[in-house]
């Protein structure tokens, strides 16, 4: 077993005061490094960052990020949520570790998307609501990880979540460091 217990933090993202969605870090007794190529392998569209190290995976609606030492999980929808999800994805570390004979380890990486990949899912109208000019100085920032995706408070319309969503598992382990 690698994680023998842990730490668990919930939070509402400082970003979204009075937001109605909440976030959990779990801080681990244990290392999990060793076991991100195997979740890697088998878990859907997970993008593996070796450098960090870290695993990035959109579970459904949530936006999970395995670290060494901690996960991160984000989009719950109440504390209760926050604890069965950690307990799940704790319980999924586990278990695929100790099946890892079974399993070819990826350490297949990501692409760092492009200023244009990023700008294709913002809004687009240029409305300056996040401090920039134009959406593609957002953009630019974005990427450079100067800033972040709740800084373009359009975005939290309901009719951008698919690109939100997007957004987030293209850069969202910069912001669970
Ligand atoms: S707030 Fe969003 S939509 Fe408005 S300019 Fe900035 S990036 Fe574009």
């Amino acid at each position: 077993m690698l994680v023998i217990s842990y730490d668990l933090e919930v939070f509402t993202p400082p970003c979204s005061p009075g937001a109605l969605t909440f976030s959990a870090i779990a801080r681990l007794q244990g290392n999990i490094a060793p076991a991100l190529p195997y979740l890697n392998a088998v878990l859907p569209n997970a993008v593996y960052n070796p450098g960090a190290p870290a695993l990035v995976w959109k579970d459904g609606r949530r936006h999970v990020v395995f670290h060494a030492d901690h996960l991160a999980v984000s989009n719950l929808e109440d504390r209760n949520a926050a604890v069965e999800q950690v307990e799940r994805l704790v319980r999924l570390v586990n278990e695929t570790w100790q099946e890892r004979g079974q399993i070819e380890p990826s350490y297949a990486v990501r692409q760092r998307p492009t200023p244009m990949m990023l700008y294709k899912l913002l809004p687009g109208t240029n409305c300056r609501e996040c401090g920039q000019a134009t959406c593609w100085n957002f953009a630019l920032k974005l990427g450079a990880g100067q800033v972040t995706v709740a800084d373009c408070r359009p975005l939290a319309d309901p009719i951008y979540a698919d690109r939100r969503a997007q957004l987030l598992a293209s850069v969202i382990e910069d912001q669970f460091v």
